[in-house]
């Protein structure tokens, strides 16, 4: 998930909103006005449509700090936090790495329901307070504003603390099989299973909902969550997996040393008939004098009408190497991936003292992983 809006810093957090928000944001504001008018009829539709937003305003600050909970106790415990997105369905704070132990997974994952709890009852306190004597309803706009935050902390709260990973209770429970078993793999495994077992079930009572029209809305919006949940576990294990795999390895040892190297002054006409088509390989390596001067797939040569790739060189269509990121093959295998991930590659050329040594790809990780786990040795 990545921020379409950014907002800024707190303790060098990238604070970031996806557009998706904007869609609950509006939800909330509609809901929270119908709400509203039915419980104090006599408001002003001004005044309605004000509080609707300064909840909604408030509703974000409330997320906002659950997450920024995660993220500096992750900081204070030595991880690095990317980024904080807000986005549909609450927030995600961007954590580079896994915690080193069950302990400090465990104070990173259960800070933020606290955190939503304190708040809700920091609200719903307040409101009390507030209220005039032997009224159950609200009638002041702050006090309606206290309430619903206080009640949506606590919801929030509890939702969260559903032991399904990668919700904050399943990275709870995660942390404790881990501290238990000792064994991070095994924990995550466990943890992944819940999460999947949590979202089925989401998923079939939201439908059941749905489909006999107990609970139409809601019933959707459940089937919704779960589905998600179900997608985000799955990721999550599989990354788990891709991640264990990787660790302690070097670029060295999974890129591909068999490369396709190619000429710069060659044109495309050629380079499609003598290389691509006869080798079947997707991506060449060009160099000049044996030095790497740039990279060519079928994309580039796509961008270059078909009439003039007999006058074109490989050279002129393809990716310079200034744009081009580059590994070295003492680079770590999963400092490489992230690079693949954040720049939204496929591959990067490894480059070592500015001769072309070796691609590292996506699917060179995968086939590397398989055939590891073939063999049975990790
Ligand atoms: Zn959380």
């Amino acid at each position: 998930m990545r921020a379409q809006i950014k907002l800024g810093r707190i303790a060098g957090i990238e604070i970031g909103l996806h557009y998706s928000w904007f869609l609950i944001a509006i939800l909330i504001v509609f809901s929270l006005k119908d709400q509203f008018r039915t419980v104090n009829p006599d408001w002003s539709l001004g005044l309605m449509w004000a509080i609707a937003l300064v909840t909604a305003v408030l509703f974000f600050v409330a997320l906002l700090l659950h997450e920024l909970a995660h993220s500096l106790v992750a900081q204070s415990r030595g991880l690095r936090v990317r980024a904080i997105t807000l986005f549909a369905l609450g927030g995600v704070s961007q954590i580079e790495s896994e915690a080193n132990d069950a302990k400090s997974e465990f104070w990173i994952a259960i800070v933020g329901p606290l955190t939503s709890l304190m708040i809700g009852f920091i609200c719903l306190g307040l409101e009390r307070l507030a209220s005039p004597r032997g009224s159950s309803e609200p009638g002041a706009p702050l006090l309606a504003l206290l309430l619903w935050l206080g009640r949506i902390n606590i919801v929030l709260a509890v939702f969260n603390m559903i032991p399904g990973y990668p919700l904050d209770g399943g990275r709870v429970l995660r942390s404790l099989i881990w501290w238990l078993g000792h064994s991070q793999e095994r924990a995550t495994k466990w943890a992944s299973y819940t999460g999947q077992a949590v979202a089925f079930l989401f998923i079939l009572y939201g439908l059941f909902g749905f489909f006999t029209g107990r609970n139409y809305q809601g019933g959707l919006w459940l089937a919704f969550i779960g589905w998600f949940l179900l997608d985000a576990s799955r990721s999550t294990s599989l990354q788990m997996e891709i991640m264990t795999g990787l660790r302690g390895r070097r670029v060295g040892d999974i890129m591909e040393r068999d490369c396709a190297l190619v000429e710069g002054h060659i044109s495309l006409q050629d380079f499609v008939d003598e290389y691509v088509l006869r080798s079947g390989r997707r991506c060449f390596m060009v160099v000049q004098n044996n030095s790497l001067v740039g990279l060519i797939t079928p994309n580039e040569v796509k961008k270059v009408p078909r009439e003039e790739w007999l006058q074109t060189s490989v050279q002129s269509a393809m990716i310079p190497l200034r744009q081009l990121h580059v590994v070295s093959p003492e680079t770590s295998a999963i400092e490489a991936l992230d690079l693949l991930t954040h720049q939204d590659v496929n591959q990067v050329p490894v480059v070592s003292q500015g001769h072309p040594v070796g691609i590292f790809s996506r699917g060179q990780v995968i086939r590397y992983l398989q055939a590891h786990s073939e063999l049975g040795k990790h």
